[in-house]
């Protein structure tokens, strides 16, 4: 079963994604965690594309075609794989074309505000990548990591002024991949605005259906 996943930041596409991936023993590939990775590497790559991620704009998609490609080169994904983020722009989803094929794009969906208040909200853990939020999954301890004890921080892309300008980056460039796949007949929406529990049975249901 090969999936993507579309929908605006905040829609919680990462979070079904890891899910399903446990359920289903599916390969999750999450271009924002593959282009975080290489940051935290400080590899050629990280240095890169670092700013471009601190400011919410888009990768070069000969970059992020490339990393793609690779990574679906691995043995792992032949059968199956989930792609989390990934195409954003009409030439990925057009490369892509070429590389693979898809059986479903998932198309989640949620309304701005919420967008904004999930991503504002949001820390993650320095030490272990795990992931809070102040209002719907605070820590025990504010600040700290129940896991790891590690320090939360704010991702420099969750700031407001960041946060303003992926969502229209996503309205300009990504939202007319809806159309795309709805137009090839593989799209299936979903309502993302419940609960992580609620937006992953639905998910499951249109993909078992
Ligand atoms: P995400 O974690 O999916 O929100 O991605 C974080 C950031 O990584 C985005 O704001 C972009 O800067 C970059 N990024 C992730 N996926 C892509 C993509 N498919 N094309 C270009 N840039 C991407």
């Amino acid at each position: 079963m090969n999936l993507v996943f579309l929908g605006p930041p905040g829609a919680g596409k990462g979070t079904v994604a890891v899910k399903i991936s446990e359920e289903l023993g599916i390969p999750h590939i999450s271009t924002g965690d593959l282009f975080r990775k290489a940051i935290k590497d400080q590899t050629e790559l990280g240095k890169k594309v670092k700013s471009i991620l601190d400011s919410g704009e888009l990768v070069p998609d000969d970059v992020t075609v490339a990393l793609v490609q690779e990574r679906l080169n691995q043995d792992d994904t032949k059968k199956a794989f989930i792609l989390d983020g990934f195409p954003r722009t009409s030439p990925q989803a057009e490369a892509l074309d070429t590389i693979t094929d898809l059986d479903t794009a998932v198309n989640f969906s949620v309304a701005d505000e919420v967008l904004i208040d999930r991503l504002s909200g949001r820390r993650v853990c320095k030490n272990c990548g795990a992931t809070y939020h102040v209002k719907f999954a605070a820590p025990i301890k504010e600040g700290i990591c129940d896991s790891c004890g590690g320090k939360l921080y704010t991702r420099q892309d969750d700031a407001p002024e960041a946060i303003k300008n992926r969502l229209e980056v996503y309205y300009r460039q990504t939202q007319p991949l809806i159309d795309y796949y709805q137009k090839k007949g593989i799209k299936t929406d979903i309502d993302a605005a419940g609960s992580p529990d609620q937006v992953l049975t639905a998910t499951l249901k249109a993909l078992r259906a």
